[in-house]
């Protein structure tokens, strides 16, 4: 059976860097709808002048073009073995769509880790983040800086701030997540798929916790 995970959790959670850390046990695709657009923008697509404006802003691009653009992501073939959801969904509407695009090719959401951290705390660590220009890789000038200042262990590419990682669009970001996302934590709880993880621990016991949910898929009880 296929493992479809949808991660959960306020901008900031870290569950991106845990989804990615998960993907590279489970040996299946981190489908990121925020990546996704951050890959639009740079291409300058028309779809990446479109969402920037909303993005800016720290809002939600509209549920038709994000729900189109992800779900043609999980029709790749690389997806049938099952996938890693980051971001997305991010509204009911769009949780819906996933229901039943996956439904259609036989497949189902089969766990949702909610990842807590405080309101505090996510500004305190979106407020630090620094991400690679080049390859992506992501740093927190608090508790995983990089060896030199401004560059990418990794690949030696610049590090940069998100616009969108600006105080203000931060807090904008957070309003945005209790009134259109929050709504989803009801919805995956009533089916029985919701596992709540505390992420103000150290990033690998939140990991181990996360592998431990995944783990039980499909177990009785
Ligand atoms: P993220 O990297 O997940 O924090 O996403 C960055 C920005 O991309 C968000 O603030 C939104 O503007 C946009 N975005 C990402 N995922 C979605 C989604 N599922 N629905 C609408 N907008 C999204």
């Amino acid at each position: 059976m296929a493992n479809v995970v949808v991660m959960l959790g306020p901008p900031g959670s870290g569950k991106g860097t845990q989804a990615k850390r998960l993907v590279d046990v489970l040996g299946i695709p981190h489908v990121s709808s925020g990546d996704l657009f951050r890959h639009h923008l740079s291409e300058g697509t028309e779809l990446g002048r479109m969402a920037q404006k909303y993005m800016e802003r720290g809002e939600l691009v509209p549920d038709a073009v994000t729900v189109e653009m992800v779900i043609d992501r999980l029709r790749q073939p690389d997806c049938e073995e099952g996938v890693v959801l980051d971001g997305f969904p991010r509204t009911l509407t769009q949780a819906e769509a996933l229901d039943e695009a996956l439904r259609e090719q036989g497949m189902a959401v089969s766990v949702v880790p909610l990842i807590h951290v405080s309101d505090e705390e996510v500004i305190r660590r979106i407020t630090a983040r620094r991400v690679c220009k080049d390859c992506g890789a992501v740093y927190n000038l608090a508790f995983e800086r990089p060896e030199e200042e401004g560059v990418c262990d990794v690949c030696g590419g610049e590090l940069y701030q998100r616009e969108d990682d600006d105080q203000e669009t931060v807090r904008h970001r957070l309003y945005t997540y209790y009134r259109e996302t929050s709504p989803l934590i009801g919805y995956y709880f009533a089916q029985g798929l919701l596992v709540e993880i505390d992420g103000e621990r150290p990033m690998a016991d939140v990991q181990r916790d996360l592998r431990e949910a995944v783990a039980q898929v499909g177990e009785p009880g």
